[in-house]
């Protein structure tokens, strides 16, 4: 596309134009699957990244939030809120938290957790403590605080200085880490597997040494599973898989399942300072947004969920580990861990999202040219073989250069 200037790329609709868009839209969905007004199916190994946890249109979801919708809608955070205190409770009692603060997204939950790292060491007498580290690579979310925390340029360019207080740090260098921290530093703030920046994973040994260092210098760990939480690496949250357990900790996306929902969960010592008047929020924790929340949780923690999970991602990687040994010209490396999976592509990422949607497959992009599949967690081995079948054929007309591929604008 040959852009004279920037009115020739702008949409036909009265939107802001932040998003390049792929030219589909859906009515409905049903399970892994999305469908067009025309009735054409869609495999959605994206899951609105990673957000519908148990498929689109689930019976269960669908009770909960119109039993809810017929009850009570919203009555602020001026009263108490039965669902909140029940999902807390749950995850709470699933987790190394003593205590949660609903938000709305994933960029509000990281904010809770920033703040409260800082005003832990307020309390605690160490007011100048309040820089937060960060990894090069992070994706934090799209508030002026967060995108400071992310660090990436180009989401900065434009938008006044950047937020005081967020230091990154090289990925997986602990001796870099080390050397980053300052009588300053309040916390680290870290992806345990980058999602936006490639899928990522930071060895287990890593964090580990990370935890250590939080201990011996009295930094926070905080760790973002905005994306990697909710059963997508086949345990409820990512970190259960390393030994050790953070401070605070952020989720979000598979959280509502689709409804808006985050949560900022923290030890009791670390969220001591977060006293009435000192954060708030009038959509948070909501009425409906519970509703759905504890029915996302009830069924990721009930048995054989998560096993379920994990068997089905191991089907995934054995079929694809043969899909990558037969087009070594499409897809060099797979990474990740249960459902979030990373193909890094030999080929441009965006020509590869374009040729699977050519094949009626939704997954989306991410940095360092990786493709993601960030299915439904329910999904079984018949959803597995779909994909793999149009990851072929998708991958078959990209060697054959005859994919009607288009980079998005
Ligand atoms: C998506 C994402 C966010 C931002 O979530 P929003 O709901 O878009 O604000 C933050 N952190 C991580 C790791 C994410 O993947």
């Amino acid at each position: 596309m040959n852009a004279p200037d920037s009115n020739a790329t702008k949409t036909s609709t009265s939107l802001y134009n932040t998003f390049a868009r792929a030219p589909l839209e859906f009515e409905r969905g049903e399970g892994a699957w999305v469908f067009t007004r025309g009735g054409d199916a869609y495999l959605d190994f994206s899951a609105g990244i990673a957000v519908n946890t148990l498929g689109h249109a689930n019976p269960v979801l669908v009770q909960a939030l119109t039993e809810q919708a017929g009850k009570l809608w919203h009555t602020s955070n001026l009263f108490r809120i039965p669902g909140q205190e029940r999902l807390a409770d749950t995850l709470v009692a699933n987790t190394f938290a003593d205590r949660v603060f609903f938000a709305n997204s994933g960029a509000e939950a990281n904010e809770a957790a920033i703040k409260t790292a800082r005003r832990y060491h307020y309390v605690n007498g160490q007011p100048e403590r309040f820089r937060i580290l960060t990894v090069e690579g992070a994706f934090h979310g799209r508030t002026l605080a967060t995108l400071a925390a992310g660090g990436q340029q180009k989401y900065l360019d434009g938008f006044g200085p950047k937020a005081e207080g967020f230091d990154q740090v090289p990925f997986g260098d602990i001796e870099l880490v080390k050397a980053a921290v300052t009588p300053e530093t309040a916390a680290i703030m870290i992806e345990p597997i980058q999602g936006e920046g490639g899928v990522r994973a930071f060895p287990n040994a890593f964090l580990r040494e990370l935890r250590a260092l939080c201990d011996a210098t009295g930094m926070l760990l905080i760790m973002d599973e905005v994306q990697t939480g909710i059963g997508r690496t086949g345990k409820l949250f990512a970190y259960e898989w390393t030994g050790i357990a953070p401070d605070i900790l952020t989720a979000a996306k598979g959280l509502g399942g689709g409804f808006p929902l985050g949560a900022c969960l923290a030890t009791e010592a670390a969220a001591a300072g977060m006293t009435p008047g000192t954060h708030g929020t009038t959509f948070g924790g909501n009425p409906l947004a519970m509703a759905v929340g504890n029915a996302v949780l009830d069924a990721v923690l009930a048995d054989g969920f998560l096993e379920h999970v994990r068997e089905t991602a191991r089907y995934l990687s054995q079929r694809l580990g043969a899909l990558r040994d037969s087009h070594p010209d499409v897809i060099d490396d797979i990474r990740g861990e249960g459902l979030l999976v990373g193909l890094h592509a030999v080929k441009p990422v965006a020509d590869v999202v374009a040729a699977l949607r050519d094949q009626h497959m939704l997954a989306a992009g991410a940095g360092d040219n990786v493709l993601r599949l960030l299915p439904p967690l329910n999904i079984g081995k018949a959803e597995v073989d779909a994909a793999i079948d149009k990851l072929e054929a998708a991958f078959t007309a990209l060697e054959a250069g005859a994919a009607t591929a288009q980079q998005p604008a």
